[in-house]
């Protein structure tokens, strides 16, 4: 019996937390999920949205799937899905992007993987806000030190990016293609005017590639990369980003395959993993069993696949390429304007998967 970590999550992420449910147990895989809730509505009951109770579990299992959690913009509490990353230290962020025959998309045979750096970055969420008196001594060090002025009404976000951080994700993403007979890594970034923190993230990236002679490597500026992608995406294979292009550039490619709705992912650090989708928490479309919970499922793909289920996770993966290509018992956002057959709900798609599923 696995013991996994369910952080069912807030806005969509319960019911597609729901579907996934059914669709692993139809697997046959025995699991007992011991369901951990964070998030806005745990903030306002117990004044934090992360309580240790969460983390514990984690550590204790080793191994979570969780919804999406809304993030307040601007105000109210740091995002607890970066917080979880930095806790556990689950430093690669690893998004597979590729095609099912049928999905919706422009774009036929996409087959990337973004690795993302999931500790450091301006996403790190060291920042000063505006007015405040540890903010405008960072202003007047900084001109001290730099002779470069910063206007007094600023914000400041930090960007670290460090040897170690770029290191041990640049070898994750090798290792990974290794693992998987993968034939390139690129490196994106946009040194040429972040000599410091891009510059560093290149310069080690070219280190490490040395250490990896049977791989490809290449590198490329961020705002070259998104104009690539759109382009020719067939030439690229596995991706190492910092956090943020890695952010970006990861909902740029579940475009290329057919949105958000498809797009798993995974956190994986040295010691824990959590498995979770690219997409938010879509608070317009709570409770109305409306939304593609494929992106949840196929997060439960990569998560049986970590801990060694890989009959059961392909058996789920062959009921969502089947379910797809059929194009009958789809969510509206997998349907074309001239499809005849009318979209279905979230616990619909559920349950075709774990009627095929159980046929395997
Ligand atoms: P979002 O991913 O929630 O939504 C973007 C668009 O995609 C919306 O049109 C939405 O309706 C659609 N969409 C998302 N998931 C879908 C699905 N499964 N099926 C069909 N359509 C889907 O992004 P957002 O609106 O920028 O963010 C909403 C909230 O989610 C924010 O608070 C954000 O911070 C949070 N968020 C959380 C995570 C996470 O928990 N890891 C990731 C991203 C965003």
């Amino acid at each position: 019996m696995y013991k996994i970590t369910l952080i069912p999550g807030d806005g969509i992420g319960p019911e597609i937390s729901e579907a996934m449910k059914k669709v692993v147990e139809a697997t046959g895989v025995p699991v007992e999920w011991e369901i951990e809730n964070a998030g806005e509505e745990v903030y306002l009951k117990e004044g934090t949205p992360l309580p240790t109770r969460v983390t514990d579990s984690i550590k204790k299992n080793k191994i979570a799937i969780k919804g999406p959690i809304t993030t307040p913009v601007g105000t109210g509490f740091r995002s607890v899905n970066v917080t979880l990353r930095q806790t556990l230290d689950l430093y690669a962020c690893v998004r597979p992007c590729k095609s099912f025959k049928g999905a919706r998309t422009k774009y036929e045979n996409i087959d990337l993987v973004i690795v993302r750096e999931n500790t450091e970055d301006l996403y790190a969420g060291i920042e000063f806000k505006k007015g405040e008196s540890e903010t405008i001594d960072l202003i007047n060090f900084i001109e001290k030190k730099s002779g470069r002025k910063i206007r007094e009404d600023s914000g400041i976000s930090i960007k670290p990016i460090s040897v170690f951080g770029t290191e041990r994700i640049v070898r994750f993403a090798f290792e990974f293609a290794r693992k998987n007979s993968r034939k390139k890594v690129t490196a994106v970034h946009k040194a040429n005017i972040m000599k410091y923190t891009d510059g560093l993230f290149l310069e080690v990236a070219r280190q490490v590639a040395q250490k990896y002679p049977d791989i490809e490597f290449e590198d490329r500026i961020v705002d070259n990369m998104c104009m690539q992608l759109v382009q020719k995406p067939e030439l690229y294979d596995v991706l190492v980003l910092p956090n943020l292009y890695g952010d970006i550039i990861s909902d740029l490619a579940a475009g290329l395959i057919g949105g958000l709705g498809l797009a798993p992912g995974a956190n994986i650090g040295d010691e824990y993993a959590v498995f979770e989708p690219t997409h938010g928490s879509a608070p317009k479309y709570k409770g109305l069993n409306k939304v593609n919970p494929f992106a949840m499922i196929l997060s439960a793909v990569m998560m049986l696949r970590h801990i060694g289920e890989f009959e059961a996770a392909n058996k789920i993966e062959r009921a969502v390429a089947e379910i797809i290509e059929e194009g009958k018992v789809l969510t509206y956002d997998m349907k074309s304007s001239d499809d005849s057959t009318l979209p279905v709900g979230t616990q619909e798609v559920a349950l075709a998967l774990v009627e095929k599923i159980k046929k395997f």
